[in-house]
């Protein structure tokens, strides 16, 4: 497959070009997705209900038939976010610690997914 290329995978399925279990609509090989495409949105964050990374919120819904569980304040120190670019994982806490930028490769992140932290952390206001 060319670099670049995008892929749309549904459950029960992975996207095999991620080294976590990982899922979405439109995804390019930097994690972007068919909702947040820009520069910045290399990131994917795990869920709860079914430990499976995904672009974005959206994207869970329309690859999966049940209902989200956000990321839980007990487990703010596992591994929940993948950044796209490096492939790196990071914990909830170290993310949302980072400024907006990978503890791993220094990619920058899109600071206005701060805006919407509260449907992926269930501990984030
Ligand atoms: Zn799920
Ligand atoms: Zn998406
Ligand atoms: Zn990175």
């Amino acid at each position: 497959m060319p670099s670049g290329a995008i892929q749309t995978t549904h459950a029960p399925a992975f996207d095999a070009r991620f080294a976590v279990p990982l899922r979405g609509v439109a995804v390019d090989p930097e994690a972007r997705c068919a909702h947040y495409d820009g520069p910045r949105d290399v990131i994917a964050i795990r869920f709860a209900c079914c430990e499976v990374y995904y672009p974005c919120a959206q994207c869970h819904a329309e690859t999966t038939d049940h209902v989200p569980a956000r990321w839980p304040y007990a487990r703010r120190h596992e591994p929940a976010v993948l950044c796209g670019a490096c492939g790196g994982a990071m914990s909830a806490a170290a993310y949302l610690q980072a400024d907006h930028t990978c503890p791993h490769c220094e990619a920058a992140f899109n600071p206005g997914c701060a805006d919407h932290h509260d449907r992926y952390f269930a501990f984030v206001e």
